[in-house]
C-alpha cells in the first residue's frame, strides 16, 4: 500500500491529488474480444481500464505503465460487454406461495429478500437491468446498489407498475375488498386519463427512472383474462406524454393484439412480451420504431410451473398453459419481420441468475448467435438510453465487462458459463 494512505485526514486534499496523478490502471489481457462494435471478435486484445472506464482498446497483450497498475488474464475467456436483462423484478421470485406473501412480507422482508437476487443476477454478468415493477423497494435497492452498500447490477427502475382497477398491475386482486381495500394513483391503480397522468407523477416523485404500465391482462395475476385491453388508448396517452414530459420511457406489458396496438399508438417506448401480436401489430411496430422485449424463459418456465399442482390459484394455471409456449414463436416471426429487439426475461418468474437461457432460446428461434448478444449489449443500451456508456467495449464507455469460457458466436450456451464480472471499474467474479 502506497505510504500516502496512512497521512492524518488534513493531508486528504494532498493525497487525492496523488492518487489522481497516478490512477491505477488495470489490463484485461483477453484472449477472444467480442467488443460489439463490430460482429466480428478479436483475438489477443488488451483492454485497459482507469477510474471505472473503457480508457483503451489495444491489440496484443500490453505490459502496464506504472508499478501500482493490475493485469487480469483472460486468454483462456471470450470477453463481452456487462450484459444488460431489460425485463427483471428484483424484490420478488416465484416460489409456490408467492400470493400468500402479500400478507406474510413487510417492506423489510422484501428489501433483504431482493439483496440475494440483485447478487446472483450481477454475478451470472448482468451488470445492467431494467426493473419493471415491485412495491417500490427496487428504488432504495437502486440507490444501496449506487452507493456501493449492496452488490447488485447497475438498476433502471420502475418502481410500482400501473394499470387500472382489477388491471394485471393491481396487487389486491382475488384478495378480501375489507383486507385490501380499493387502490389509486399513489399506488399505480389509475383509471381515465387524468389519474394516469397522477399515477406517473407520483412514479417520478418516488425516484423512477421509467414508467412501466399493463394494457392488457397478465398470466400471474389473479384474474380470469390474461389478454383482453385495460386501458384505452386515451388512458395510454396520456400516460406516455406525461411521462415524456418528466423524460421517462414508458414499458408496456401487453400479451393480447388490441391492447398492444393502442400502446403503440399511443407512442409507448417497448412492448413487453408481446405474445398473440399479429401482423398487423407487427407492421405498426415497425412503423412507430417501438421496441420488444421478449421475454420468453418466463413463457416456457410459468407453463412448466403449472404443471406442478396448485402451485398458481386456479385462475391463473390456465392461462399460463395456454399463454407461456406462445412467446418463442411469436419472438421468432417478429424477429424474422425485423422489429427492434432488446434481451428481457422477466427474471423473478423463474429464478434469478439463470437470466442467459434467454439467449438459448433466441437462438432456438431463428435468431443468429451474435445478434442474440447484440440484443443483451448494443440493442439494450439503445432503448436504456445509454449508449454513451452502455452496450459496447471502446473507449470511454463504462468498464462492465463479462468473461465466457468457450466462443459464444459458436455455441451460445457458453452464455450460461460465466467466469468473469467486472462493473464500472470493480471485479465482483473471476474463475
Ligand atoms: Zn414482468
Amino acid at each position: 500500500m502506497p505510504f500516502s494512505f496512512r497521512l492524518p485526514l488534513a493531508l486528504g486534499g494532498l493525497l487525492l491529488a496523488c492518487t489522481t496523478a497516478h490512477a491505477q490502471k488495470t489490463y484485461l489481457h483477453c484472449g477472444r474480444l467480442l467488443d460489439m462494435r463490430s460482429e466480428r471478435a478479436q483475438t489477443e486484445m488488451t483492454l485497459v481500464i482507469e477510474k471505472g472506464r473503457v480508457l483503451a482498446v489495444e491489440r496484443g497483450y500490453s505490459t502496464p505503465a506504472g508499478a501500482q497498475d493490475k493485469v487480469i488474464d483472460l486468454k483462456n475467456r471470450t470477453v463481452l460487454p456487462g450484459l444488460i436483462d431489460c425485463h427483471v423484478h428484483l424484490e420478488n421470485e416465484t416460489s409456490k406461495d408467492n400470493y400468500l406473501k402479500e400478507f406474510t412480507q413487510n417492506p423489510a422482508d422484501v428489501a433483504f429478500g431482493s439483496l440475494d437476487y440483485a447478487r446472483k443476477t450481477l454475478l451470472a454478468g448482468f451488470t445492467t437491468v431494467r426493473d419493471l415493477g415491485g412495491s417500490g423497494v427496487n428504488i432504495a435497492l437502486r440507490n444501496a446498489i449506487n452507493r456501493g452498500q449492496v452488490t447488485g447490477p447497475r438498476v433502471f427502475t420502475a418502481g410500482k407498475a400501473i394499470s387500472g382497477t382489477g388491471g394485471h398491475m393491481d396487487p389486491t386482486n382475488g384478495y378480501r375488498l375489507d383486507l385490501m381495500g380499493m387502490p389509486g394513483p399513489a399506488d399505480g391503480i389509475a383509471n381515465g386519463p387524468d389519474q394516469g397522468r397522477q399515477a406517473v407523477r407520483e412514479q417520478y416523485k418516488r425516484g423512477a427512472d421509467l414508467i412501466k404500465i399493463a394494457s392488457t391482462g397478465g398470466v400471474l395475476s389473479v384474474a380470469k383474462d390474461g389478454s383482453a385491453p385495460q386501458f384505452t388508448e386515451a388512458e395510454i396517452r396520456a400516460v406516455v406524454e406525461t411521462a415524456r414530459d418528466l423524460g421517462l420511457a414508458v414499458a408496456c406489458h401487453a400479451h393480447g393484439a388490441e391492447g398492444m396496438k393502442r400502446a403503440i399508438r399511443a407512442g409507448v417506448t417497448s412492448i413487453e412480451h408481446g405474445t398473440l401480436m399479429d401482423d398487423e401489430t407487427i407492421g405498426l411496430m415497425k412503423k412507430y420504431g417501438t421496441w420488444y422485449v421478449p421475454t420468453i424463459t418466463a413463457g416456457k418456465s410459468v407453463a412448466d410451473s403449472a404443471t406442478i399442482p396448485n402451485y398458481y390459484p386456479p385462475l391463473v394455471t390456465p392461462k399460463a398453459l395456454a399463454i407461456g409456449p406462445k412467446l418463442q414463436a411469436t419472438f421468432g416471426r417478429a424477429y424474422k419481420a425485423g422489429v427492434k429487439i432488446a434481451f428481457g426475461t422477466d427474471a423473478a418468474v423463474f429464478r434469478h441468475g439463470v437470466n442467459a437461457l434467454e439467449f438459448r432460446y433466441m437462438v432456438e428461434a431463428g435468431m443468429p448467435p451474435v445478434e442474440a448478444l447484440r440484443s443483451a449489449t448494443v440493442r439494450a443500451a439503445e432503448l436504456l438510453g445509454q449508449t454513451s456508456n452502455l452496450g459496447t467495449l471502446e473507449p470511454g464507455k463504462l468498464a462492465d465487462v463479462v468473461a465466457v469460457q468457450g466462443d459464444p458466436t459458436q455455441d451460445i450456451n457458453a452464455m450460461q458459463q460465466v467466469r468473469f464480472v467486472m462493473k464500472q471499474g470493480v471485479v465482483y467474479r473471476q474463475e
